[in-house]
């Protein structure tokens, strides 16, 4: 059952927390939809416009239909992750997608709203879920590169009246979080006393967290020992401040970086371990198998284990 994210984050709002999930390849969609039946957890699967490119719209799109085909039954929404005008235009045309983001979070507060706006009135008539974001993320994104020093906390006292005048039906904030594998290098963590103000602001509006891998450490000691060279500073959000966000509203916590981390120490161990193999698909196939326990540890984190059939 695909739905637009309004209807996961519905059920969700302040008891679990939905997990938006990046995906770029096969093995990607087939150990989502593998673990998320095991687990009985409703999903997010998520493309960038970097991934769009990578495998190109179409192929991802098939892969996701045929994997619903695989998989019946399952509960999830299908989701174009920082969009601008164009891919979101696209991705509504498509009757793929069932929520898009329009991220005009660079751009002032009065474009941001107008082009928000734009993409709302374009999904409404078709019941697509529109995400904006209000405030900047440090970090690297596929293409996307904002110095950390720069970054822009959400200021709460703007929230309200940006969603007042977009209609988005949620809001990714800025409060603390990065894209890539540095997010806490300098020890802090997420930012409370934002989340507090920003839900008094906006009670029982679904809000979504970007950046919020763990990056276990043991994957990064693996990857250095396999001929990687990360810095021992790579950190994420901890499991903590992810359990405690989910009180203050967050329905929507997206996960890339530690996919990424798993790809790159299962292939670097393999390919080590067995310097005679050149075959791709034993790897890949591990990947699959150790991605689903990767995803069920996130769907207990985001208490949204066995939560699928609420939406049934
Ligand atoms: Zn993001």
């Amino acid at each position: 059952m695909r739905v637009p994210t309004s209807v996961l984050f519905e059920k969700a709002y302040g008891k679990f927390c939905i997990p938006a999930i990046n995906i770029s390849n096969p093995e990607q969609v087939l150990g989502l939809f593998s673990a998320a039946k095991k687990f009985n957890a409703p999903f997010i699967i998520q493309t960038t416009p970097a991934a769009r490119d990578y495998a190109s719209p179409s192929m991802l799109i098939n892969y996701i239909n045929a994997a619903e085909e695989l998989y019946p039954g399952l509960v999830f929404a299908v989701h174009l992750d920082h969009g601008n005008e164009k891919h979101a235009a696209d991705a509504i045309a498509s009757n793929a997608y069932t929520s898009v983001m329009i991220d005009a979070s660079h751009d002032s507060f009065v474009n941001n709203i107008e082009r928000t706006k734009a993409v709302v009135e374009l999904a409404r008539p078709k019941n697509i879920s529109v995400e904006a974001e209000l405030g900047v993320l440090s970090g690297v994104e596929d293409d996307l590169s904002v110095d950390e020093s720069n970054a822009l906390y959400t200021d709460p006292n703007k929230v309200k009246e940006f969603v007042e005048a977009t209609h988005c039906t949620s809001l990714a904030v800025a409060v603390g979080t990065s894209h890539g594998a540095y997010k806490f290098s300098q020890g802090e963590g997420l930012r409370f006393d934002l989340l507090d103000e920003i839900q008094q602001k906006l009670p029982k509006f679904p809000i979504v967290l970007h950046g919020a891998s763990t990056i276990d450490p043991k994957e990064i000691d693996r990857i250095n020992k396999a001929g990687g060279n990360l810095s021992k500073k790579a950190k994420g959000i901890s499991e903590e401040d992810i359990k405690k966000a989910i009180s203050y509203g967050i329905c929507k916590l997206n996960i890339a970086t530690d996919l990424r981390l798993l790809w790159t120490r299962i292939f670097r161990e393999f390919f080590m371990e067995h310097d005679g193999e050149w075959d791709h698909l034993k790897p890949g196939k591990q990947y699959m198998e150790e991605l689903e326990y990767l995803l069920e540890k996130k769907f207990v984190l985001l208490n949204a284990k066995n939560k699928a059939n609420l939406y049934k």
